[in-house]
């Protein structure tokens, strides 16, 4: 068996043409949703995210502000930044970019983001909106994994799910959100014993811990469905020349390059599964589009009072 591929770019690309639709009519209500990034400091990696969190605002006309505070920026000061920023009126979107340096209280700015404006949906009055199965503003990534499993005519009702990982971020609003949908959900982390066993059990895998190629075929029922969030780097040619053994065209990308990025999920999982999102092109693309319809939805919540009802419809 080799796994149907769950496209993220093309999902991404649906979400975008939809969007467009909700921001010309904003536009037409004189509104141009606005998404504000701030990163502190100049850390490579996320350099990175916020440029192409930026370029898919230019690309869907959305107004954006960078703001890039020193890393020797402290709380007091940072506070004040996003305090501005909760006040202005073209700003629907606020988002702090993590990690912040280690002077920095992560948990106090996270909850002095004006819910309404928190398009990460990490603020408490967010978290607790998403346990009482109210949500409003969703953190990105799990969001978009329901995205993939939505078009992708996934069946979640009934079906039993294993997330790896209990991260804020993650792994614990993608566990809630799968049981807002009415599968039955295992939430896994590093202390969980016979985690093969666990998710030999699913219908549904999502593998968000960090560890390369972790879940290897033995974890997988054979046809279930596997998103991989994971985002690893790996440098080490053994390591590269053992995971990509059955992909010679991956292992000299390796070559060429010297590293290559690598999910949690092994790629010979793809002979086990029904069903896969590959690295790179699967999940990443889904988190920056969820960023987006946040920030529109963000707008249209805020904003939009005054728009066409055919436009501020959408939950
Ligand atoms: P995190 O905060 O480091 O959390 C990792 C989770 O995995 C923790 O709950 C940890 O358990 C669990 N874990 C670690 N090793 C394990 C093991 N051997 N067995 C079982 N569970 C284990 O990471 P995160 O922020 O959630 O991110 C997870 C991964 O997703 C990373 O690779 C990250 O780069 C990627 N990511 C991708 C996107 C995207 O857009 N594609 C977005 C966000 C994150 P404990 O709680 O017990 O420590």
């Amino acid at each position: 068996m080799t796994a149907r591929v769950l496209n993220g770019n093309a999902i991404r690309d649906q979400i975008y043409s939809e969007l467009a639709g909700e921001i010309a009519a904003l536009r037409e209500a004189g509104i141009r949703p606005g998404l504000a990034a701030v990163l502190v400091g100049d850390n490579p990696a996320s350099k990175l995210y916020v440029k192409s969190k930026i370029a898919a605002c230019e690309k869907l006309g959305l107004a954006s502000f960078l703001l890039t505070p020193p890393a020797s920026i402290s709380t007091p000061e940072l506070l004040c930044i996003v305090a501005e920023l909760n006040r202005r009126d073209d700003v629907d979107g606020i988002l702090v970019q993590m990690p912040l340096p280690p002077q920095v209280d992560a948990k106090k700015i996270l909850e002095a983001v004006s819910p309404e404006k928190d398009v990460d949906g990490f603020h408490p009055m967010n978290v607790g909106r998403l346990v009482a199965g109210r949500p409003n503003l969703v953190p990105c990534t799990p969001a978009g994994v329901m995205e993939i499993f939505k078009r992708s005519g996934i069946v979640l009702e009934g079906a039993s799910a294993a997330v790896l990982g209990r991260s804020d971020i993650v792994g614990k609003p993608m566990a809630l959100l799968l049981l807002h949908a009415n599968a039955t959900v295992t939430v896994c982390h590093s202390k969980t014993r016979n985690l093969s066993e666990v998710t030999r059990c699913a219908d549904i895998v999502v593998a968000a811990m960090g560890r390369a190629a972790m879940v290897t075929p033995d974890f997988i029922r054979p046809g279930a469905t596997v998103i991989d969030v994971g985002q690893n780097v790996i440098t080490e040619p053994p390591q590269a020349a053992k995971i990509f053994a059955n992909f010679p065209e991956r292992l000299e990308s390796f070559r060429s390059k010297g590293s290559i990025l690598i999910g949690d999920v092994h790629p010979d999982v793809a002979s086990v599964a029904g069903a896969l999102t590959p690295v790179p092109g699967g999940v990443g693309p889904l988190t920056i589009a969820m960023l987006m319809s946040n920030t529109v939805k963000a707008a249209r919540l805020g904003r939009g009072s005054s728009m066409p009802a055919a436009a501020a419809v959408r939950p």
